[in-house]
């Protein structure tokens, strides 16, 4: 017996032939260039690739939660409404009936339509809570779509991320943690995957954990944001891309314009060191949120002087009680009645709810009087002088 190598292969000094273009290179020879010197580059290729197979492989979700948000949209719109008018006492957080049940029957057609195996168990006609949970969870994710894509100095999206984690958190931990499957596809293979038993794991802890794939793996990779005007959830060419079409962009541009050309808003200069004109009903213009209102306001450091015959101090008052309450306390405390007092509040310290179309925000001193007077954070305030015109033109 004998080893040898019998002939060549016709093209393997291929690269030899004296045909060859100048400056040819070789296929072997480019990539290993661009594996030795563009390696960010590639794995920057690698991970946008998975973004949009993640995307693609969600799309579903993404639909249904655009059914889900769009119908949000409207019920925040009739809440802002509402308490223009002074028409309704509900808070904008609140879940109407009607609401639920309009986002259950799209939600469960949808469901239907794709084979959903949790089609089931969510539909209109039994317990609306899933319906309920679904929207709560939707309003989490679109909070933190916005805040991830407010601009890079955001220690303020750091102050208002909580809560929104908080709620996909209790999501996710609903139900059972994906079961270990495994088929033969045919007499060869055995593929492993895993999969969800909807009897025990609810529709939102599945979208939930969907949610979480995008925020860890993929957010960096891929823009998606929330449309002010319409609340579709879409993918975002530019960071400061805030409406998901052309129409959505004119539709907020004449609705704006009218509101002020109508002048039912006049606006208000508010001292930011005695900032006690931002109250509820105070409407706000935010450059990228847009116009809101106000809907509570409390300061945070307060504190009581208080003067008694022979002696005085001065102390913290509690969130919940008021000067008057907290001096009523204290004067019981000290067995003795006040000669003089005084409620001192640090202006700085300022808190105001405002509820913007998308979402509600809790804004505080450094948000509402920016130092930094870019164009693009300079909240303005103005009073309302026509609640029925403004809340037909919103
Ligand atoms: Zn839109």
């Amino acid at each position: 017996m004998r080893f040898a190598d019998l002939g060549r292969d016709p093209y393997e000094h291929y690269d030899d032939e004296p045909h060859l273009p100048e400056g040819y290179i070789h296929e072997d020879q480019a990539l290993e260039y661009v594996f030795d010197n563009e390696r960010d580059a590639i794995d920057e290729s690698v991970r946008a690739d998975a973004a949009d197979r993640w995307l693609r492989g969600g799309k579903d979700w993404l639909d249904l939660l655009n059914i889900v948000s769009r119908h949000d949209k409207e019920q925040l719109r009739e809440a802002i409404r509402k308490g223009v008018t002074g028409s309704g006492s509900s808070s904008s957080e609140d879940i109407v009936e009607p609401q639920s049940f309009g986002v259950a029957s799209d939600a469960a057609r949808l469901l239907e339509s794709i084979g959903s195996p949790h089609a089931k168990h969510c539909t209109p006609s039994d317990d609306l809570g899933w319906a309920n949970t679904l929207i709560k969870l939707t309003r989490a994710f679109r909070e933190i779509l916005f805040l991830i894509s407010e601009p890079g100095d955001s220690w303020m999206a750091h102050h208002h991320l909580g809560g929104p984690i908080v709620e996909i958190n209790s999501a996710l931990a609903r139900g059972r943690p994906a079961e270990l499957k495994w088929r033969t596809p045919d007499s060869k293979t055995r593929e492993f995957h895993r999969e969800v038993d909807p009897e025990v794991t609810p529709l939102h802890s599945v979208i939930a954990e969907w949610m979480c794939e995008f925020l860890v793996s993929h957010s960096a990779n891929l823009g998606l944001a929330v449309c002010t005007e319409c609340g579709t959830i879409f993918v975002r060419g530019r960071r400061d891309n805030v409406y998901c079409s052309k129409a959505c962009q004119n539709r907020v541009a004449y609705k704006r314009k009218k509101i002020f050309e109508s002048g039912v808003l006049v606006e208000e200069k508010i001292d930011a060191s005695a900032p006690s004109a931002l109250i509820p009903g105070v409407w706000v213009n935010h450059p990228r949120l847009g116009l809101g209102r106000i809907e509570a306001a409390r300061f945070t450091d307060r504190k009581l002087w208080v003067k008694f015959k022979d002696h005085r101090f001065a102390q913290n008052i509690p969130t919940d009680s008021s000067a008057e309450e907290y001096l009523e306390q204290v004067s019981k405390d000290a067995k003795a009645k006040a000669v003089e007092w005084e409620e001192i509040v640090d202006p700085s310290s300022i808190e105001v709810r405002v509820r913007f179309l998308q979402l509600a925000r809790s804004f505080r001193s450094w948000e509402l009087f920016p130092n930094d007077k870019k164009a693009d954070s300079v909240p303005t305030f103005y009073r309302v002088v026509d609640p029925e015109i403004l809340a037909d033109l919103l």
